[in-house]
């Protein structure tokens, strides 16, 4: 039995992988005093380092993530190819493979087809789950949207020499104009490929285990805002696996979340468009939702919370209502508008800040609420 299974065990193990995330902290620990020796820890090659992994980061989180695997917003074809191309440098396989993989993270988050899934462990999740070819939980099926897209099929294909020119050739080019493509080696590709390759792992580790869960408490995904800082703004994960296709992964205007303004940015250049953002009616409601069932799991009881609660989201749909009505008359009487229809755009307006003012009094009412609540326990004592 053993010796049916072996063949097996080893099949599945995935060295090439192996090699390539072990091989670099080793390479890095063993060129250390050769590094020391030949002053390779010069300026320009720490700026041109640090500029290269916020290339592999955004790559991944504009491109990689919130592009291809969410689609949460459409790219200038320019735009899509240099992701792809620089994409690749940041050795985290091809777009086809890494959105594949995340389609299913999503899916079957914490279950034990979720390819990285925490509950096999804060490490498995991180990275050992790479170890394997075909870890449980990965499609060999390729999604449709992603198999007849030329581009994405033509970086799978070519991805390795790319990879390889992208993640270690350019970088000890650089080098070598500054005066070492061994600097170019040990900083430009070692150090920075450890950096942002490890700092994108932790999206699927540490997001899983630290931080906070405002926005939905089914699944272990956590807001963490100094994850975010680190990666580019992927560490507010409570929100994204509650709303994934939204281009933003902090909703709020203040959250950490770089990667939101640059899509932004590259829409108001005219190189993104159909940017998705969820309505703030409803991310509202879901953070409503999701702090009564925390007063809930405390044996608390909530059904007048719920009630006022149902008062907002029959208020937010009237809301949502009165938009749509105004887009459709300012659409329709685009070029010039008459008296009657001047009046009715009005009343529209007049009506959806009345409707504004009742959903603030009972959120207000709600959170007032949600206080008492909240101090029943003291009381009973
Ligand atoms: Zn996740
Ligand atoms: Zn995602």
């Amino acid at each position: 039995m053993s010796l049916s299974l072996e063949p097996q065990v080893k099949r599945d193990i995935n060295w090439i992988t192996i090699a390539y995330l072990l091989g670099l902290p080793l390479s890095a620990f063993l060129l250390f005093s050769k590094a020391q020796a030949e002053h390779v820890f010069f300026w320009p090659i720490i700026v041109y380092a640090i500029i290269h992994y916020s290339i592999d980061c955004l790559c991944i989180t504009v491109g990689y993530h919130r592009f291809i695997s969410h689609k949460a917003f459409e790219a200038h074809p320019a735009v899509k190819a240099l992701i792809l191309f620089a994409g690749a440098g940041a050795f985290q396989n091809s777009a086809l493979v890494w959105a594949r993989d995340h389609r299913v993270h999503h899916r079957e988050v914490d279950t034990d087809d979720d390819p990285y899934s925490i509950n096999k462990g804060f490490w498995y999740a991180h990275f050992f789950w790479m170890f394997h070819k075909d870890p449980k939980g990965i499609e060999k099926k390729t999604p449709p949207d992603l198999k007849k897209d030329a581009l994405i099929q033509l970086q799978h294909r070519f991805y390795l020499p790319l990879a390889i020119l992208v993640g270690f050739l350019i970088p000890m080019f650089a080098g070598y104009l500054m005066g070492s493509a061994f600097a170019g080696l040990y900083v430009g590709a070692i150090l920075r490929l450890i950096s942002s390759g490890h700092c994108t792992f932790m999206i699927n580790s540490v997001a899983h285990v630290l931080g906070t869960r405002p926005y939905s408490v089914n699944n272990t995904a956590r807001d963490n805002w100094f994850l975010s800082i680190l990666t580019f703004g992927e560490g507010y994960h409570n929100y994204h696996h509650r709303f994934q296709a939204d281009y933003r992964n902090g909703p709020v205007w203040y959250a950490w979340d770089p990667s939101k303004w640059i899509i932004f940015g590259l829409s108001r250049l005219g190189l993104a468009h159909g940017l998705i953002r969820v309505d703030e009616e409803k991310i509202r409601l879901a953070r409503m939702e999701v702090a009564e069932q925390k007063l809930e799991q405390k044996g608390l009881d909530i059904a007048t919370l719920v009630k006022k609660r149902m008062e907002v989201l029959q208020i937010a749909e009237r809301i949502q209502a009165l938009r749509e009505d105004l887009e459709k008359m300012k659409a329709e009487g685009k070029a010039k508008m008459d008296r009657s229809e001047r009046a009715l755009v009005y009343a529209c307006k007049r009506k959806l800040k009345e409707m504004k003012r009742a959903r603030n009094n009972a959120v207000k009412q709600w959170k007032e609420q949600r206080k008492l609540i909240q101090s029943l326990p003291r009381l009973q004592y």
